[in-house]
C-alpha cells in the first residue's frame, strides 16, 4: 500500500524526535508571545519559554483543558490576528461558554494533507468514489473528507444524512468504493441491506472509513465479515482537528498518530502524572505546527495506550489504541457528542422540570444508540390532560434537539419518583 509522505511517515524515530523538538520550541515561543492565557500560565508556574529546551522539559508546562478554551471565548486562545484566520468553527453541544476554533490558510492545508495521508495509506486513490455519509451540519469533520479526497483525486459523493435506502441506491448506481460514516450508521445501512435481501457483494464498496464515536472490536469484525469490506478507524479531537490526528493503516494494529504535527503524551487522568506511553491513560496532545490555535498539553479526555515499536506497514509513527473510554462524562450517541452538563442546562430552562432526572443510553451491538431521559415533572404537568402533556413533551424534545442535535426519548415521572 502506498505511503503518502514517506519522508515523514517512515522517518527514523531519532530524527522524528529532533523534528518534534525543533517545532516545539517554535510553538512554545509563539504561544507565549501571542496568547495572554499561555503567558499567564507560564508566569504563574515560574517558567520561561527558554526553560523548555527538550521534549523532556515539556512535562513542566501546565495542561490546557476544555474549560480554559471556554473561559477564553471567543478569541482569547488565538495566536494570530483575525485577518490571518480564514475559517472559524464551533463545535455544537458543549455546555457553558462555546468554543471557537480558528484556522489559517496554512493550518487548513496541513489538515487536508493529514486526512489525505490516512486515506492514501488504506489504499484510496484517484480511481475511488468516496461516499461521505456524515452529517455536514453537526460533524465539523465531514467537509474534511471532501477536501482531502479531492487532494488525492478521488471523486466525492456528499450523501450526508440521506436515509439508508438512499445511501444504498447511491452506492449501487454510482458504484461507490469507499464509505465514510460513523460505524453506527454503517451498521444501520448493513441491516437495511440484510432486510431487503441485498447481497453486499453485488456493490462495489471495498473500504469503510469510520470514526467520530467509540466502536468495539466486535462491531469492527461484524461489519468486515458481513459486508465483505475492510473497515478502518480514523481519530480526531474536535478542539484540534477532527478527523486527522491519527488513522489506522493496513496492519490494523492501532492508529498512527501524525507525530510530525502532534506530540502525544499519556497521563494519569486523576493525578495528572506522566505515565509510560505503553500504560493506559488519558491522551494529552500538543500541536506542533498549528498557527492560529496552538494547544499546549491539551487534555483530550480520551483514554488510550501508545505503541512506539515499528509497525508491519513500515511506518515509524507511534500508534494509539482505539479509544473506547473517556475520562470525563461525555458520551457519544450515534456519532454525536453529548455532555450531561448540556442536558442539565436545557432542563434548567423548564420550570416544570426537576429536581430529579436520569440519563440512560440504550445500546446496539455495544454502541450507544438512543438517549433516554427520565424526568421529574410538576404535579401540574403530571395531572394535565393528554394534549397539554404532549405539548410539554414536544417543547422539551425540540429544546433538546436544538441543543444537542439528537432525538431524545423522554419519560415523565411524578416528582421524587426518580433521583439522579
Ligand atoms: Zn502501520
Amino acid at each position: 500500500m502506498p505511503i503518502f509522505n514517506p519522508a515523514v511517515e517512515t522517518m527514523e524515530r531519532k530524527a522524528l524526535l529532533e523534528l518534534q523538538n525543533e517545532r516545539l520550541q517554535i510553538v512554545i515561543n509563539q504561544a507565549y508571545s501571542n496568547v495572554d492565557f499561555y503567558r499567564r500560565k507560564f508566569d504563574e508556574a515560574g517558567l520561561s519559554p527558554d526553560d523548555i529546551k527538550t521534549l523532556e522539559d515539556l512535562k513542566r508546562v501546565p495542561f490546557t483543558t476544555r474549560k480554559d478554551l471556554m473561559d477564553n471565548y471567543p478569541y482569547g486562545m488565538f495566536a494570530v490576528p483575525l485577518r490571518d484566520v480564514v475559517r472559524l468553527q464551533f463545535p455544537l453541544g458543549l455546555y457553558g461558554n462555546p468554543i471557537v476554533i480558528g484556522y489559517t490558510r496554512k493550518d487548513l492545508k496541513i489538515w487536508r494533507e493529514l486526512v489525505a495521508r490516512i486515506m492514501a495509506g488504506i489504499g484510496i486513490t484517484e480511481h475511488d468514489i468516496l461516499q461521505v455519509a456524515f452529517n455536514y451540519g453537526l460533524f465539523l469533520g465531514a467537509i474534511r473528507f471532501n477536501q482531502s479526497a479531492e487532494l488525492i483525486g478521488a471523486a466525492v459523493v456528499p450523501a450526508s444524512i440521506a436515509p439508508a435506502e438512499v445511501q444504498l441506491r447511491i452506492m449501487k448506481d454510482f458504484r461507490s468504493t469507499v464509505l465514510a460514516s460513523t460505524p453506527s450508521f454503517a451498521l444501520h445501512i448493513l441491516e437495511v441491506m440484510q432486510k431487503k435481501g441485498i447481497d453486499p457483494r453485488t456493490l462495489s464498496l471495498k473500504i469503510g472509513l469510520f470514526g467520530a464515536e467509540p466502536w468495539p472490536p466486535e462491531v469492527h469484525r461484524f461489519i468486515e465479515e458481513n459486508w465483505g469490506i475492510k473497515a478502518y478507524d480514523i481519530y480526531g479531537v474536535t478542539e484540534l482537528v477532527e478527523p486527522g490526528v491519527a488513522g489506522e493503516c493496513p496492519a490494523q494494529a492501532g492508529l498512527h498518530i501524525c507525530e510530525d504535527h502532534f506530540l502525544a503524551e499519556i497521563i494519569d487522568p486523576a493525578s495528572g502524572k506522566l505515565l509510560e506511553p505503553s500504560e493506559e491513560g488519558e491522551l494529552v496532545l500538543t500541536t506542533l505546527t498549528i498557527d492560529a490555535y496552538p494547544l499546549l498539553r491539551y487534555r483530550t479526555s480520551d483514554i488510550t495506550t501508545l505503541h512506539l515499536e515499528p509497525c508491519p506497514c513500515g511506518r515509524t509513527l507511534a500508534r494509539m489504541d482505539r479509544v473506547l473510554k473517556r475520562s470525563d462524562r461525555m458520551i457519544t450517541v450515534r456519532g454525536i457528542n453529548v455532555f450531561p452538563e448540556k442536558i442539565k442546562e436545557v432542563l434548567a430552562s423548564f420550570q416544570a422540570i426537576g429536581p430529579g432526572y436520569t440519563i440512560s443510553v440504550s445500546k446496539k451491538k455495544g454502541m450507544n444508540d438512543q438517549l433516554k431521559l427520565g424526568i421529574e415533572a410538576s404535579a401540574e404537568i403530571m395531572g394535565a390532560g393528554l394534549e397539554k402533556k404532549e405539548a410539554f413533551r414536544d417543547a422539551l424534545h425540540l429544546a433538546l434537539r436544538r441543543a444537542i442535535g439528537l432525538r431524545v426519548e423522554v419519560e415523565l415521572k411524578e416528582r421524587s419518583a426518580v433521583r439522579g
